[in-house]
């Protein structure tokens, strides 16, 4: 099996439990500290086995193997590539069955990592994610006071558009933001409109 680790916990004795998510689900595991086991990380991508143990409903991670991106050398991307995964983990934790939707996202995501600026990738694949759940706010309608927006927006948690008198937040341009919206692709936002954009996603999927 494959998956990413999208949540590590620590348990006695170093033991960890993590949470991987795979192509159809997400699973809680058990791994023991022990020598000949390599190193763990948030955002990992493993290939694994699986062990059912009869004294825990848990089952156990083994056999290992870490199928490593080259961009993991690079702090900033590292660094990136864990805020963003550890937001699936939020997202889905109350989920067991999945889509493969989302571990494709994630793949895609990691695939692509170092091609350019990380965080108009994770906000691409959000607006994927908006899109595919029903959550993708088009209409031209402030979320908080139910006005037609005229001039550019503001975006509040969930990518909900607001007028910027309402929310008080930072502007973005309307026309770049619905290209957004619409063909979940960054292109004709500027690298500050990113930066309020990836700092709205680090609130939460
Ligand atoms: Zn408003």
């Amino acid at each position: 099996m494959q998956g990413y680790i999208i949540n590590i916990n620590r348990a006695k004795n170093e033991d960890l439990i993590i949470t991987i998510l795979s192509k159809e689900n997400l699973q809680t595991v058990y791994r023991f500290y022990g020598a000949r086991h390599g190193v763990i990380n948030l955002g990992f991508k493993i290939d694994y086995e699986l062990e059912n143990s009869l004294k825990s409903s848990i089952p156990r991670l083994r056999d290992v193997l870490h199928l490593g991106f080259k961009w993991l050398n690079d702090r900033n991307r590292l660094r990136a590539w864990q805020d963003f995964i550890s937001l699936f983990y939020q997202h889905l934790k109350q989920t067991q069955e999945l889509e493969p939707f989302y571990f494709q996202l994630v793949d895609e995501a990691a695939h692509k990592w170092d091609k350019q600026n990380p965080k108009r990738i994770a906000i691409e694949i959000y607006t994927k994610i908006l899109h595919y759940e029903g959550r993708l706010h088009v209409e031209n309608i402030c979320f908080l006071c139910g006005e037609k927006i005229e001039s550019d927006i503001s975006i509040i948690r969930g990518y909900l558009p607001t007028h910027k008198e309402c929310s008080h937040t930072y502007s973005i341009n309307r026309n770049s933001m619905f290209e957004l919206y619409q063909n979940s692709s960054s292109l004709f936002l500027t690298d500050k409109e990113i930066d309020r954009l990836w700092y709205v996603l680090l609130e939460g999927l």
